[in-house]
């Protein structure tokens, strides 16, 4: 074959190759504008040895994150530096000064988390990001004001960063949707009696650490804002989306939200360490999906989805990379 018959005959595939990178590109314009954060200091801090909240958790997504290519197509978020007081908003002196002097590096990390959902907020709030999916350790939902951790939790970063979107922007209403396996009972604890915070969670009620009775609907004027749904073991990506479609829909879109946030533990995930939920990764993209159209529909997609549990390494990750897939809008 000479030159010129070899050039012909590989032109059309060229062509091809060209025709279908404008499609692909095409298609990148249509995705969301999705940020992803975080942070080395999360994995500077162990509760033991072994223990399954582990930085190994975040190596695992980081490593899935950039083999999936997702890395490069989602915004990676620079941390704002300064925080203020906004961990006073829900937990006290005492109970910070406690966890500073007892466990120092699980300060700092957990102290980073709130970091990076303040950050989260900014950029949503903002509108210069459409979602951000925070990958951060340790979780926070079990953390009450004990003045130790409980649950792997020390700080609540949903939980603040849903009052420093309501105190810093206004965003009055906000949705929290708990998917972890775990019951967010700090959480509910510190909305229950706040009609501008509806916490929605579903959980086994039977693990750790034994809360999330669906008789618990909130007080006063927060009554009807705290809504349990505790779910079996084998509970499969039918059941979970049963709830999201019947119960999680209709109230979202009574409540109409101005900003959704998300405690995306992946602990409800099969095959999980610590939990015995059959949800799979075509599960959590339904569920993100549904997430989104609430954001879609009352608060200009304004959502921030926040990593808790998921113990199961290559398990979670492979979660996170199709949530964060999903948020993209690569699933839709
Ligand atoms: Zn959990």
């Amino acid at each position: 074959m000479n030159r010129r018959s070899f050039i012909s005959s590989v032109l059309p595939t060229l062509l091809l190759l060209y025709q279908s990178r404008l499609t692909a590109n095409e298609t990148l314009t249509t995705l969301n504008k999705t940020g992803y954060i975080s942070d080395p200091l999360f994995l500077t801090h162990h509760i033991a040895p072994d223990h399954p909240e582990k930085p190994d958790r975040l190596r695992y997504i980081q490593n899935a994150m950039r083999v999936s290519g997702l890395l490069e197509q989602v915004v990676q978020v620079g941390l704002k530096q300064d925080i203020g007081d906004w961990i006073e908003t829900l937990h006290t002196k005492a109970h910070i000064a406690s966890i500073q002097q007892h466990t120092p590096l699980a300060h700092r990390a957990a102290e980073a988390c709130v970091r990076a959902c303040l950050t989260a907020v900014d950029q949503v709030a903002m509108s210069k990001l459409d979602n951000v999916f925070c990958a951060t350790r340790p979780p926070g939902h079990h953390a009450l004001n004990t003045g130790k951790e409980e649950g792997f939790c020390y700080y609540n970063h949903v939980a603040i960063a849903a009052r420093y979107a309501q105190q810093q922007y206004g965003l009055k209403k906000i949705l929290i949707v708990d998917w972890d396996y775990h019951h967010g009972n700090a959480t509910e604890v510190m909305f229950y009696d706040d009609p501008s915070v509806l916490c929605f969670s579903t959980h086994d009620r039977h693990a750790y650490p034994g809360t999330g009775d669906p008789a618990r609907k909130g007080t006063g004027k927060g009554l009807g804002y705290n809504i349990n749904v505790p779910l079996p073991c084998g509970t499969n990506d039918a059941m979970i989306m049963n709830i999201f479609q019947n119960v999680l829909l209709p109230t979202a879109d009574k409540f109409a939200p101005d900003i959704v946030l998300i405690s995306a533990g992946f602990d409800s995930r099969e095959q999980d360490l610590l939990g015995c939920f059959d949800i799979t990764d075509a599960g959590y993209a339904s569920m993100t999906k549904t997430v989104m159209q609430i954001a879609a529909e009352h608060c200009q997609h304004r959502l921030i989805s926040v990593l808790e549990g998921g113990y199961n390494l290559p398990g979670t990750a492979a979660a996170v990379v199709t949530h964060v897939a999903t948020l993209l809008g690569k699933h839709s």
